[in-house]
């Protein structure tokens, strides 16, 4: 029998101290805690991999402070596309759903997606035609808007850049010449997702996002794509990515750290690292990803100021951080 472990993350990037009040982080961390204590109890009940990712996920996605599901960021044309993955790593099954704007939960879909087995990844109307034959819930687009996104939109436009969710308010104060603190809320990117192995050893990983503030309508970035965003196989590890999704896809981040693992033998805090701080900074890749293994160890790396993240092992109190 494994401990169950299971990793979360909220999206990394340049979190400010000045942008990020003591109270706003309390109430990110409190979400995260009590996002991993309920897939926590989930796999201490005997629930698997992959429902305790999923319902973390969805429980992310239903919490307007990430970019994912409610409080998605916005594209270029102030609307929404969203982008989800699951991958279960018993069997190396996978779904995936690109560009959709109106299901309430995209990591419900991706799952529906990996299920019925036909496709791996669908996008836009197909996609939603395809939740709707499943009977999942669809919401009105206006149900992912939040004030906070819609100013976030109005300050990147303005700066004329296209950028990670919590990296809005540097690139407008770069662009106004302002001193860039340390740890800025728009510097970051939000995209949600978590790993998990359970008492099985069996690994899974979804991801779920908005993509990037003021993307071009169509973008499709890391998160949906398998191998790039979010991978699981048992033999290796589960990992979901977050950061600037071009570098993450040209670097197959995701499958890398399981190629590491596998043909050169890292462990996978080695392999983890290595795609983390040499990878992708090589490609001029920023963000992070959580990953696990069916040892139940955890890597949690990111080459950004931050990355709002939560880790559990076995019946321990949930861990949860957003600065290094
Ligand atoms: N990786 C995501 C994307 O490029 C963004 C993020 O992690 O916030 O769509």
């Amino acid at each position: 029998m494994t401990l169950p472990a299971l990793a979360l993350h909220g999206g990394a990037g340049t979190i400010t101290a000045a942008s990020l009040s003591a109270q706003d982080a309390r109430g990110y961390r409190q979400a995260l805690h009590d996002i991993a204590a309920a897939a926590q109890a989930l796999l201490l009940e005997g629930g698997s991999a992959l429902d305790a990712v999923c319902l973390a996920v969805q429980m992310l996605e239903d919490c307007p402070l990430f970019n994912a599901g409610h409080g998605a960021v916005f594209t270029h044309a102030a609307t929404h596309e969203l982008d989800a993955a699951v991958m279960d790593g018993r069997d190396l099954r996978a779904g995936a759903i690109a560009g959709v704007s109106r299901l309430r939960n995209p990591v419900h879909t991706a799952r529906a997606v990996m299920e019925d087995g036909a496709h791996v990844l669908l996008a836009g109307a197909g996609a939603e035609a395809f939740a709707q034959e499943r009977g999942l819930t669809f919401v009105d687009p206006a149900y992912f808007s939040t004030p906070m996104r819609r100013e976030q939109l109005e300050r990147v436009r303005a700066a004329g850049r296209v950028v990670l969710d919590h990296d809005g308010a540097s690139a407008v104060a770069e662009a106004s010449g302002k001193p860039r603190t340390p740890l800025d809320e728009d510097r970051k990117m939000g995209t949600v997702g978590a790993v998990a192995v359970d008492r099985h050893g069996h690994l899974a990983a979804a991801t779920s996002t908005g993509g990037m503030t003021n993307k071009r309508v169509g973008r499709i970035g890391d998160s949906p794509l398998i191998g790039a965003g979010t991978y699981a196989d048992d033999r290796y590890a589960a990992i979901s990515c977050t950061g600037s999704g071009e570098m993450f896809i040209r670097a197959a981040a995701a499958y890398d750290v399981c190629a590491r693992m596998r043909y050169a033998g890292q462990s996978l805090t080695e392999a983890a690292d290595a795609v983390v701080h040499q990878s992708l900074p090589a490609l001029g890749g920023t963000g992070g990803l959580i990953a696990v293994d069916r040892h139940g160890n955890l890597a949690l790396p990111f080459n950004t100021e931050g990355m709002y993240r939560a880790h559990v092992r076995g019946a321990d109190a949930p861990v949860t951080a957003i600065h290094r």
